[in-house]
């Protein structure tokens, strides 16, 4: 392993997962192991957290994958990787500034934004984008504090786990969510909420959702929901689809589990009995799923949405989908995009418009006529698209990995003519920017921690923390707290 001059300098744009895992994959790497290539990282996020999607997309209530921000934490609490938050690449940062100071960059700037809906009416009042509001309920501070939750009847457009998040975060009382990490202003938000119905609207069928069983199951979990099924959707699945999802163990859990509920409602129907939650608690909310529905409009009035309308959709002997000619209208207050992310262009690297990824090969960012430049590179979801759970950000990053390897072997790398770790800083300091810390994020962790310790949830318990929302504070909290930013 052949690297000009020690130690190797590299950049990594955004502390998401795939930011992380990348710096940490290269540390773990055989040559750095075993010392025969020294390495030095900055790792830069936009916002003044770490953790990308994790800490503002994620669920609240899962808390489970919430925590992968432990693991997280763990490899940037060692010292081996320097965090600098509120910096943002394009703005505080130039693609020359990274050439300058380091011998290579990794973007991993994720994918931010809404996938479009093409249908007409996308622009009425009431139509929001999935991406918007999840990062309103996750208290991102780059986005509105209030959202409107006047509408009784509500669509969520989507068969993701994304539009099960917005779905489940629709139906649930405010109160329920408390014992989450939501920010003040969110639970305040949802318990003025006038939602009654919440529709899921998918283009295919039951055994089409990207559903997980296990998130499918959780739909029906929040008190006081009821969940409503059409016996037509499942009516209309042919022997031959029931063969094939008999045959696939995910697909069929996740079809029984709308198969029970359907059961459960028609039983309850023979034998007249009221519907309650799956606990037996009266109905204050109903959760449709609606399948074989494909979007055709948003209606609306004096610019304000009123209603969707939608095409009943079937497969063919060839498993393609098509338009039956039935159309169906919905009054709905308000529609939920759930249709996908996006990824955003970065300023001076090519970029895939229609893909919303970095032109790249392996992980080696290219032109977009596929020649390589040296020592720039990508990882999650810029890299490959907005698919993919957490994990998978982890083998990508053993791929790009492998290539920063290769080309630091290959001496292909131009090693950046300022080699000192305060440069950096300097400049950020010289533009103004304040830039937060490890310890900043330590202090402002903390400080959140201690507020959900001094509140409590419906139950009386202490909560688990409370968000700072608003980026200024969150700035504040950090900066007041920093010393000198580490790399042990
Ligand atoms: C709503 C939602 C729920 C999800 N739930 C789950 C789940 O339950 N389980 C699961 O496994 N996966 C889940 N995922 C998927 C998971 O979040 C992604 O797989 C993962 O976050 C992708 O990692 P990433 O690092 O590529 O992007 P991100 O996590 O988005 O990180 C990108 C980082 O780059 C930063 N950045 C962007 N632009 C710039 C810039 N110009 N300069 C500096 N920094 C920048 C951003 O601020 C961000 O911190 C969910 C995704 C969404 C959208």
């Amino acid at each position: 392993m052949s690297s000009s001059q020690q130690p190797f300098r590299l950049a990594v744009i955004g502390s998401g997962p795939a930011g992380v895992y990348a710096a940490e994959t290269l540390l773990r790497s055989a040559p750095v192991k075993s010392g025969e290539l020294e390495v030095s990282i900055d790792l830069f996020d936009q916002l003044p957290a770490p953790f990308g999607l994790i800490r503002y997309g994620v669920a609240p209530d899962h808390p489970r994958i919430k925590g992968i921000i432990t693991a997280l934490h763990r490899i940037l609490g060692r010292g081996d990787i320097r965090f600098l938050g509120d910096v943002e690449f394009g703005t505080d940062l130039t693609a020359e500034d990274l050439r300058t100071h380091y011998d290579a960059v990794i973007f991993a700037t994720g994918a931010l934004k809404d996938a479009d809906l093409p249908v007409p009416g996308v622009e009425l009042e009431g139509s929001h984008g999935a991406a918007d509001f999840v990062a309103w309920y996750d208290g991102n501070p780059d986005y509105p504090r209030t959202w409107e939750l006047d509408a009784e009847q509500v669509a969520v457009i989507g068969n993701g786990n994304v539009a099960l998040d917005v779905a489940r975060v629709l139906s649930k009382s405010a109160d329920e969510l408390l014992r989450t990490e939501i920010p003040e202003n969110v639970h305040t938000g949802l318990k003025d909420a006038r939602t009654t119905d919440v529709h899921v609207f998918g283009r295919r069928g039951p055994a089409q959702t990207k559903f997980s069983p296990l998130e499918a199951r959780e739909l029906a979990h929040p008190q006081g929901l009821q969940v409503v099924m059409d016996p037509r959707d499942l009516e209309q699945i042919t022997e031959a689809q029931w063969e094939a999802i008999r045959s696939d163990k995910r697909t069929d859990q996740v079809v029984q589990t709308f198969v029970g509920w359907l059961e459960e409602q028609q039983r309850r129907e023979a034998a007249g009995e009221e519907p309650t939650d799956r606990e037996g608690r009266p109905v204050q909310r109903r959760l449709h799923m609606h399948f074989w529905h494909r979007p055709v409009e948003i209606l609306g009035e004096d610019g304000s949405v009123t209603g969707m309308r939608f095409e009943r959709t079937h497969l063919d002997e060839e498993g393609t989908l098509q338009g039956t000619g039935e159309f169906v209208d919905y009054e709905l207050g308000a529609v939920y995009r759930a249709v996908g992310y996006h990824g955003s262009p970065l300023p001076g690297i090519p970029y895939d418009p229609q893909r919303g990824v970095l032109h790249n090969a392996a992980g080696r960012v290219t032109e977009a006529d596929g020649t390589v430049i040296p020592g720039v590179y990508a990882n999650g979801w810029i890299k490959r698209g907005p698919v993919g759970l957490i994990g998978a950000t982890k083998s990508d990053a053993i791929e790009t990995i492998a290539c920063v390897l290769e080309d630091i072997d290959a001496g292909v790398l131009a090693p950046a003519p300022v080699r000192d770790d305060e440069a950096i800083l300097r400049l950020l300091e010289d533009r103004g920017v304040e830039y937060t810390t490890w310890d900043g994020w330590m202090a402002l962790d903390a400080h959140e921690q201690s507020l959900g310790a001094a509140a409590v949830d419906a139950d009386g318990e202490p909560r688990a923390r409370i968000k700072v929302v608003e980026r200024e504070e969150m700035v504040r909290v950090s900066r007041d707290a920093v010393q000198e930013p580490s790399r042990a």
